[in-house]
């Protein structure tokens, strides 16, 4: 039997003011380091990288991932910094919420319950803002730019011509008042 694969995260994926915001700063960060900045659509937080897995999967993940109860967080974003190894340029934050970090956990356990690897790196909260890049940057970003975190999301990443674009299949809300 064929099963088509899938290349799966969970992420948060900002609202479009965010998205909006984060995509000027990552045009402003691309012409200062001489990378390339994302695709403004493409804008997104990784929580957990799962890669290659059977395209049933995503139905397990979705029914385990809508009874995570968590609340919902306030993510500051207020610095600029660059990964000579990796050649990217992101967006972080000085303060890393509790709430954040409950949520990264509850998203690992979720991958050990369905029995999927999970990536044994310490899990460094950055938006990619820019890729190839040739100058390191590293800077406050000021204003900072608070993004408001009431979701997040299981996303397919599927290679166009264009390059790698995101789907976000499944989303669910976290808990809290807007
Ligand atoms: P490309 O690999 O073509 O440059 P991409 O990195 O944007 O594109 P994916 O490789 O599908 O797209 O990755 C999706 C998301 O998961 C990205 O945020 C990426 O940084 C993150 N990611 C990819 N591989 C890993 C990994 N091994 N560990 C942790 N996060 C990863
Ligand atoms: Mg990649």
């Amino acid at each position: 039997m064929h099963d088509a694969k899938q290349r799966l995260f969970f992420a948060l994926w900002p609202d479009a003011s965010t998205s909006g915001a984060l995509a000027t700063i990552a045009q402003e960060v691309a012409v200062e380091s001489g990378g390339r900045a994302t695709a403004p659509g493409n804008v997104h937080l990784t929580l957990a990288f799962l890669g290659d897995q059977p395209a049933h999967i995503a139905c397990d993940l979705s029914a385990a991932a809508s009874r995570i109860s968590a609340p919902a967080f306030d993510l500051v974003f207020d610095k600029v910094e660059s990964w000579r190894k990796t050649a990217i340029a992101w967006a972080g934050v000085r303060s890393v919420p509790p709430p954040l970090v409950a949520l990264h956990d509850s998203v690992a356990r979720l991958l050990l319950a369905t029995e999927i690897e999970p990536d044994n790196l310490p899990f460094a909260v950055h938006v990619t803002l820019a890729r190839r890049v040739v100058t390191a940057v590293r800077r406050p970003l000021a204003p900072p730019l608070t993004w408001h975190v009431a979701a997040f999301a299981l996303v397919a990443s599927e290679l166009s011509s264009a390059g790698a674009r995101y789907r976000v299949l499944s989303s669910w809300p976290l808990i809290g008042n807007a």
